[in-house]
């Protein structure tokens, strides 16, 4: 018989709820992102703001549209990190009130690990080299011995941060991924940037800078936009490829929000056929952050006997993913 479990995500701009069932099914998977104004960053007390001011309306909302009864959810799962400690702890509220009331238990689950196990869900992918680009995350990763392993990260900005902060300097408000993809696409006039991959890690503020700057000297958003993508992309395949080539894994999985990227997707596919691997790409509609990441991964993680009395579930803004057990894959 399907257990129900409901999952919060409050980690960064979105704050999430869905409903899933244990055989895998998403029920519901309501959002509201907070948007800062253009040409700045997010603000982590002014999303906080945010996600306390909709958090009931996409809670009532979630649990309507999944057609299940709070009395028949198992548990609460909530996304406990990484991620912006104001935002995160809105999130932890939410799940603590709710599980305390309904009696059920808390689940608590990292945030990575929540892109990957919906990546795999959606995809089909079971045991897959992993490519997690997003505004919080650039890792290569793979499972091996009871934990997904780190083979490869950025050393400073992640790739969504590259994409917002250079969308930013040229005046468009965050997320930029998108209209980054729109002007690069008009464009094939490439200017030469840095590309820099340190043994199988990448640095991407080098590239952010002398973009700005070729931005600054009046080369077209649209070349520029082009040529940061064709740069940036190269170094993630690179470090990619090179974790499936030492591996010997038959599978490929891109997640995280840039993931939504079609020039991305295009030479993640490439690479991957070139080693005979499949490549999966998450569904755009669920490539971001989102509730149903949370309540898959603590769907799984509830059936494996990982909860967290009320009283213990604090919010952990650094959390690494090579820190955390996974026993369900075991
Ligand atoms: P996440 O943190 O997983 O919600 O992902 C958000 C990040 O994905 C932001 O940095 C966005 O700019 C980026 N993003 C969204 N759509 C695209 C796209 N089509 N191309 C590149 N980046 C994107
Ligand atoms: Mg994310």
């Amino acid at each position: 018989m399907s257990t129900y479990i409901l999952g919060v995500e409050s980690t960064a701009h979105t704050f999430s709820v869905s409903v899933v069932s244990s055989d895998g099914r998403i029920l519901s998977n309501e959002k509201s992102i907070y948007k800062p104004a253009a040409g700045r960053g997010i603000h982590p007390f002014e999303a906080s703001q945010h996600h306390l001011a909709l958090a009931g309306t996409v809670l009532e909302r979630a649990i309507r549209e999944s057609g299940v009864g709070e009395e028949d959810l198992s548990a609460v799962a909530y996304a406990m990190g990484p991620g912006l400690g104001p935002c995160l702890r809105v999130g932890a509220v939410v799940a603590r009130t709710l599980a305390s009331s309904l009696a059920v238990p808390l689940v608590p689950v990292n945030h990575a690990v929540g892109h990957i196990e919906l990546g795999c869900l959606l995809t089909g992918a079971r045991d897959p080299v992993v490519l997690l680009v997003s505004g919080g995350h650039t890792m290569v990763i793979a499972y091996s011995g009871g934990r997904w392993r780190i083979l490869g990260e950025g050393l400073d900005l992640t790739l969504g941060q590259l994409l917002d902060q250079f969308g930013r300097h040229a005046g468009l408000a965050s997320p930029c991924g998108a209209a980054v993809e729109a002007a690069a696409s008009k464009s094939s006039s490439y200017h030469r940037l840095p590309y820099s991959v340190k043994g199988n890690d990448v640095s991407f503020s080098g590239l952010l800078t002398a973009a700005k700057e070729k931005l600054d000297a009046g080369v077209s958003f649209e070349s520029v936009s082009f040529s940061i993508q064709e740069t940036a992309f190269a170094m993630v395949t690179e470090v990619t490829e090179r974790a499936l080539a030492f591996t010997g894994k038959s599978e490929l999985m891109v997640v995280g929000g840039v993931a939504a990227n079609a020039r991305l997707a295009g030479m993640m596919t490439t690479m991957a056929a070139r080693h005979s691997a499949r490549a999966n790409l998450a569904p755009v509609s669920y490539s971001g952050d989102c509730g149903a990441q949370i309540a898959w991964t603590g769907s799984l993680a509830f059936a494996s006997g990982v909860q967290v009395p009320v009283s213990d579930a604090d919010v952990r803004q650094s959390w690494r993913l090579d820190t955390v057990d996974i026993p369900w894959r075991n």
